[in-house]
């Protein structure tokens, strides 16, 4: 669904090339630090990273270029850490607000329901494979109409729902 990737994905895309294609385990630092440093942009891209993760990965980035041995090793945690600098805000919404608004890093979207739009059709609930929507269909003379919502733990982000939805009631934020 995605159109653009990014800062955090082109960054993670872009150091996950240098460890399967350059990264040769000849200096410890190096090679200690990939894996910290896979795990932290890992998790700015589904939401459970934090802003001191942010601060960490910079450090690590600074650590690993004055102990690298060769210039794959510096240019890798140089271009992460450019990247950081560089797009800044993208990294923080990622680490705070838990968004991507390029809609790259799928494991961090949030499906919703719009109640303004909604019209409780109940097709989203029908076409839902993980069970996450619940909700009543509109009866009219019901004063106590169950208004329909997504589990965010349940939701998949499978986007079924998205598509059946013909009163565009389902936000991707
Ligand atoms: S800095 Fe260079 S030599 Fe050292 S482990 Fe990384 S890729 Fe290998
Ligand atoms: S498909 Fe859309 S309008 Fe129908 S219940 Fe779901 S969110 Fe509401
Ligand atoms: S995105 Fe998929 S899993 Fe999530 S609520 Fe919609 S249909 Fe269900």
């Amino acid at each position: 669904m995605s159109e653009a990737l990014c800062a955090v994905t082109r960054a993670y895309q872009e150091y996950m090339e240098f460890t399967e294609e350059q990264l040769c385990g000849r200096c410890i630092p190096c090679m200690a630090a990939a894996p910290m440093i896979i795990d932290v942009l890992e998790r700015l891209r589904r939401g459970d990273a934090t802003a001191a993760d942010v601060d960490q990965l910079e450090r690590i980035c600074a650590e690993v270029y004055v102990t690298a041995l060769c210039k794959h090793g510096q240019k890798a945690v140089a271009n992460l850490s450019q990247a950081v600098k560089d797009y800044r805000e993208a990294f923080s919404l990622h680490a705070e607000a838990k968004r991507c608004p390029e809609r790259s890093c799928t494991e961090i979207l949030r499906y919703q329901i719009n109640p303004e739009r909604c019209t409780q059709c109940d097709r989203c609930r029908e076409v839902c494979p993980a069970g996450a929507v619940v909700g009543e269909p509109y009866v009219p003379y019901r004063a106590d109409n169950y208004p329909y919502v997504i589990i965010q733990e349940k939701c998949t982000r499978c986007s079924a729902c998205l598509e059946v939805c013909a009163d565009k009631a389902i936000e991707v934020v």
